[in-house]
């Protein structure tokens, strides 16, 4: 698979590292139910067939986060962009 890194171009996915669905928040851990929220957040993911955004860093490359949305099911890449400067996660 290759990512298109907006910086770098076309690299090979193995430059990157994984950090995983870019569509969880963090939870606000003054909330009175903030542990029950960090479990889900931390431990419960989807596991989804077809377009999903993802969190990759181009760790042998530039260094910067990318959100990338990415077919699970053909590995297409649909985008990516910088993650930094696009607000919050999503
Ligand atoms: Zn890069």
């Amino acid at each position: 698979m290759r990512i298109p890194c907006p910086y770098c171009g076309w690299r090979d996915a193995q430059e990157f590292a994984y950090l995983g669905d870019a569509t969880v928040e963090r939870p606000d851990p003054a909330a009175a139910d903030a542990p029950a929220r960090f479990h889900d957040y931390v431990y419960l993911r989807e596991n989804p067939a077809g377009p999903h955004s993802e969190l990759w860093r181009h760790s042998a490359g530039c260094r910067q986060w990318l959100a990338v949305r990415r077919d699970t099911t053909t590995h297409e890449i649909i985008a990516a962009e910088f993650v930094r400067g696009r607000g919050a996660r999503r």
